[in-house]
């Protein structure tokens, strides 16, 4: 189990190489920090799946439906 923290600037890269090596490795064996990283990167956008619940190429007058019904956590 690692830091949000620290999860958070894997996601962005942030981390140096010998902590990022470190990093890689938890999470290959550590379900659980996957499980956060995934989250962190879905909520900064940074993946294309994520994308999708944005939406941000629709037309806009779904854009209010599309913001009501945004997750927020
Ligand atoms: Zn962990």
């Amino acid at each position: 189990m690692r830091s949000v923290d620290e999860l958070t600037m894997y996601v962005y890269g942030l981390l140096d190489p010998a902590a990022e090596e470190a990093m890689k490795d938890h999470l290959h064996d550590c379900a659980e920090c996957s499980e956060i990283r995934r989250r962190i990167a879905a909520e900064h956008g940074l993946f294309k799946g994520a994308l999708k619940r944005e939406s941000p190429e629709m037309p806009a007058w779904t854009s209010d439906g599309a913001s009501r019904h945004r997750r927020r956590s």
